[in-house]
């Protein structure tokens, strides 16, 4: 087997094999573009460095000096050679990117003597100890696992003292002492010397990349983006191009197009006499890449020129690292760029236009999870008028953010698992940051650019974000904030506006998105694309609207029992439920009867012919009463019920598996005037409706967890006598269906008895997926989570559905529902119907909707147009 593969070797096809940077670097070789060259050790390599128990073989290490040896020739350079030494990068890079979360070291090759050498031969002495310095402190930190911060106080110590602001005010002889300071804190922190032999030096840096795929960051990264654990990295080895030569030398990363906003413009920055990571790390702050135009006219010429090539090529926009030496181009890396959901959005429709892609990618290029993004909220108007504007950055990545204000990632995780809406506030943020970011409302950091990383991971976390606000002075230690004669304590409240860059006192509040019209077009084509449907849970005009907005199709599910908890009703139903006589209950009911009548017309009226499934009363009754002794006796003064009467009728709802116990359609077997009070609401609200629009309604009846068809065929008759009886009575007949939810096994294991009393069927995935573990959905969060880590559940089975099991019982009860009712209209209502996994499930099996939140209604709408592409 081959595990090292010359750039010139590979292709953008070997992603698997080499790696996304790789594959690119292999890629950009191929097609003729000036790239250093150098060879890729496979990510089979290092599953294998795994196997061997973290050892290179034998056999893999020949393979490595046999390309380095075809290097040497390449270049012209001797690795260790004094005269013309040869120097190299060991970068990471896996098959799915992962900026920053695993390490990469640049100018290995240098030791006291091809130092000398290097500084001879380019009568640079400067550049020379400053690639040095450089190696010592990358090498030392990640093969070494030395910690940066003692680097960095030697350096910042030295600069300090020879009155140097910036790091190029360094000269040669500072930076030679900077050079013996670190040797000898290698030699304190390992007992040893800093490695001289350079074959050494490459074997040891390669075996740290390989190791550096487990490190924290990299896992945490790979827990939040859902990537695989088994992949591994590729090693990149490539000839050293120097941006650190002065001022004709420099470093700079771009996008093809605004990774923000998506317009079509270059955007990035770069840094003369500056190396590689500098731009990234935010050490200095860039220029925008627009001034390279001044600094170094031809190879900005040449950039332009490659940046819309490799553009075109890929069909995508790209995220280019770049170096120029003395003048000269050369390319380090290219990838489709991180971009916001907003960028997502505008890019794929305007390559559409611009005849790059079709609608078909474009639609793919969306993912369903971003499309949050674009629903988030923006200020209020009149806050954001009010508000005070205390200091301005860079717009990371937009969105608004109010929080409290904390100064380290782990204070931010501690406090949003208090349910505390944070912000994180950091100098710059480094990837041992993630968790604080991914659990922070909004990130605000001093130092850094637009591809900082605090900017890049924030526009993929789809995170408010404001970098490089320079007015900021953080006291990481006191835990406080300085800007301009303002002082924050931790725990203050800020807000953070990420698509102006601005920073505001206090807390604003915040109101939801609107939507581009790009994202309409978007959203159209998937529309002709999907033919599942997409309707919305909805209880009230609200959220009814909300949905509709969204492009929601219909209501799949509306909970009545959200109506009776309002205030003006509350003690009706409680009336109801106390009841001792049919009569006294008729009586509550009654009173119930206007309101429901009133909450069913007015979802009519916004949701028009759509189709609205309404549910009768679904959960345990004693979940709408007190349970407390001072509550029970508040309510036994309020409705005029004596204390000892209704703490009995408490006692005796009481349930010890409510779940399992009096509820859903055994409610209305029990009690059918409940059933009867709302199925004449839902049908006379549906002929006034009718007759004061002119629409023709089909109200959608759903009685909830039938078991059997006996049970269903109870209720169905009570809600039949009743409709026919208020029909006659308004005199006017109307169409309606009446049909079911299958949410026990038993259900979905008889849905051929149950067709033949129901005309729809909705699948209540939470249910059924809690009765089919037997999981109680109340109460499982923790062990879930421990089930996760452990590997037992790849996925929480009440996110995304059970295939196997819960999915199962769908597949059967779709299939024996068609078999005695071929027309049957099912749909699957629930956390699944939203979720794009089991969307893409939904339609595999035949359904003929989902059914989701409002918010979810987009995503849903993509995800399943995606399921046919
Ligand atoms: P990351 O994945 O963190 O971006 P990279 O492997 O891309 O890590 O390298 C980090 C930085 O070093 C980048 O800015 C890159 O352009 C620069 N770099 C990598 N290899 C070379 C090289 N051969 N010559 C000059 N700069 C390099
Ligand atoms: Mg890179
Ligand atoms: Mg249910």
């Amino acid at each position: 087997k081959k595990f090292v593969y010359s750039f010139n070797e590979g292709s953008k096809d070997m992603k698997e094999l080499l790696g996304g940077k790789g594959a690119g670097l292999a890629e950009m070789t191929k097609i003729g573009l000036p790239v250093p060259f150098g060879f890729t050790v496979t990510t089979q390599a290092c599953s294998r460095y795994y196997q061997d128990d973290q050892k290179l073989a034998d056999d893999l290490a020949g393979e490595i000096f046999e390309k380095l040896a075809e290097l040497e020739e390449v270049t012209g350079k001797g690795f260790g050679s004094k005269e013309n030494p040869l120097l190299v990068s060991v970068r990471s890079g896996a098959k799915i990117s992962m900026p920053g979360m695993m390490d990469t070291i640049l100018n290995l090759g240098l030791n006291d003597d091809t130092a000398e050498g290097l500084a001879r031969l380019t009568e640079n002495p400067r550049f020379a100890y400053d690639s040095y310095r450089r190696f010592i402190q990358m090498f030392g930190e990640v093969v070494m696992e030395i910690e940066k911060a003692k680097f960095d106080a030697i350096f910042d110590t030295k600069k300090e003292k020879e009155g140097c602001r910036f790091d190029v005010e360094l000269t040669a002889g500072h930076l030679k002492t900077i050079i013996d300071d670190y040797k000898a804190l290698v030699k304190k922190e390992t007992g040893s010397c800093f490695p001289q032999n350079p074959g050494d030096q490459l074997m040891e840096a390669i075996k740290a990349v390989f190791r550096s795929w487990n490190n924290k960051r990299a896992i945490l990264y790979r827990q939040l983006n859902g990537i695989a654990e088994d992949m591994g990295t590729a090693v990149n080895v490539q000839a050293m191009v120097f941006g650190n030569m002065g001022e004709t030398s420099g470093t700079g990363v771009a996008f093809t197009r605004n990774p923000a906003n998506g317009q079509t413009a270059l955007f990035g920055e770069f840094l003369v006499n500056a190396q590689g990571e500098d731009v990234v790390a935010g050490v200095r702050t860039p220029q925008p890449i627009g001034e390279m135009e001044k600094a170094f006219p031809e190879a900005y010429k040449e950039f332009l020129r490659i940046s819309k090539l490799l553009e075109n090529h890929y069909l995508d926009m790209q995220d280019i690292e770049f170096t120029i030496e003395k003048n000269r181009l050369f390319l380090l890396q290219t990838r489709n760029g991180k971009r916001t959901a907003a960028a997502t959005v505008k890019i794929a429709v305007d390559m559409v236009k611009e005849g790059l892609i079709d609608k078909d990618t474009a639609v793919m290029r969306l993912e369903p999870a971003m499309i949050d993004q674009l629903l988030h909220p923006r200020f209020d108007d009149g806050d954001l008028g009010g508000a005070e504007r205390i200091a301005k950055g860079l717009p990371a990545s937009p969105g608004a953010a109010t929080g409290r204000i904390y100064f380290t990632a782990s204070d931010v995780v501690a406090a949003a698992e208090n349910g505390i809406a944070a912000i994180l506030v950091r100098l710059e943020t480094s990837p041992e940051d993630l968790a604080g970011m991914a659990a922070a409302q909004g990130i605000l950091t001093a130092r850094g650019g637009m591809t900082s990383h605090a900017a890049v991971v924030a526009r993929g976390m789809g995170k408010c974000c404001v970098s490089g606000c320079g007015e900021l002075h953080i006291d990481e230690e006191g835990h406080r904030l300085n800007i301009g004669n303002t002082v924050l304590k931790e725990g203050d409240y800020l807000s953070l506006d990420g698509t102006a860059g601005e920073v505001l006192l206090g807390q604003l509040k915040t109101v939801p998105a609107e939507l581009s019209g790009d994202f309409e077009t978007i959203m159209g084509w998937a529309d002709e694309l999907r033919s599942l449907g997409v309707r919305a849970n909805a209880d009230n005009p609200r959220d009814a609207q909300q949905a509709l907005d969204f492009g929601a199709e219909g209501i799949g599910l509306c909970r009545t029992e959200h109506m009776f908890f309002e205030e003006e009703r509350i003690p009706a139903v409680r009336r109801m439920i106390l009841a001792d006589t049919e009569k006294e209950r008729r009586e509550a009911l009654s009173f119930l009867l206007s309101y429901q009548k009133d909450d069913f017309k007015r979802l009519y009226q916004i949701m028009g012919e759509r189709p609205v499934t309404i549910r009768l009363l679904d959960p345990p009754l004693h979940e709408f009463l007190p349970h407390t002794e001072d509550e029970i006796r508040q309510l036994s003064e309020q409705i005029y019920v004596p204390y000892e009467k209704l703490a009995k009728k408490v006692e005796e709802l009481h349930e010890f598996n409510p779940m399992m116990g009096h509820r859903g359609c055994r409610l209305a077997v029990t009690y059918p005037e409940i059933a009867e009070m709302q199925a004449e609401a839902i049908i006379a609200a549906a002929i006034e409706v009718r007759r004061e629009e002119n629409l023709n309604l089909v109200p959608e009846i759903m009685i909830p967890l039938a078991g059997m068809k006996n049970e269903l065929a109870d209720v169905k008759a009570t809600v039949e006598r009743t409709a026919q009886s208020v029909m006659a009575r308004e005199g006017e007949q109307i169409p309606y269906l009446i049909g079911t939810m299958i949410e026990l096994p038993r259900a979905a294991l008889t849905a051929d008895e149950i067709a033949e009393e129901a005309e729809f069927f909705s699948f209540g995935t939470n249910d059924l997926t809690q009765l089919t573990f037997g999981f109680s959905r109340d109460d499982t969060g923790k062990m879930i989570k421990e089930y996760k880590e452990k590997g037992i559940f790849k996925e929480d089975p009440f996110q995304s559905i059970d295939e196997d099991g819960v999915g199962w019982l769908v597949e059967t009860g779709t299939k024996k529902g068609r078999a005695v009712r071929p027309g049957i209209h099912l749909g699957i209502c629930g956390e699944h119907g939203g979720d794009p996994k089991s969307i893409e499930f939904c339609d595999r099996i035949g359904l003929n909707y989902v059914s989701c939140s409002p918010f979810r209604v987009p995503a849903a709408r993509l995800a399943a147009a995606q399921a046919r592409i």
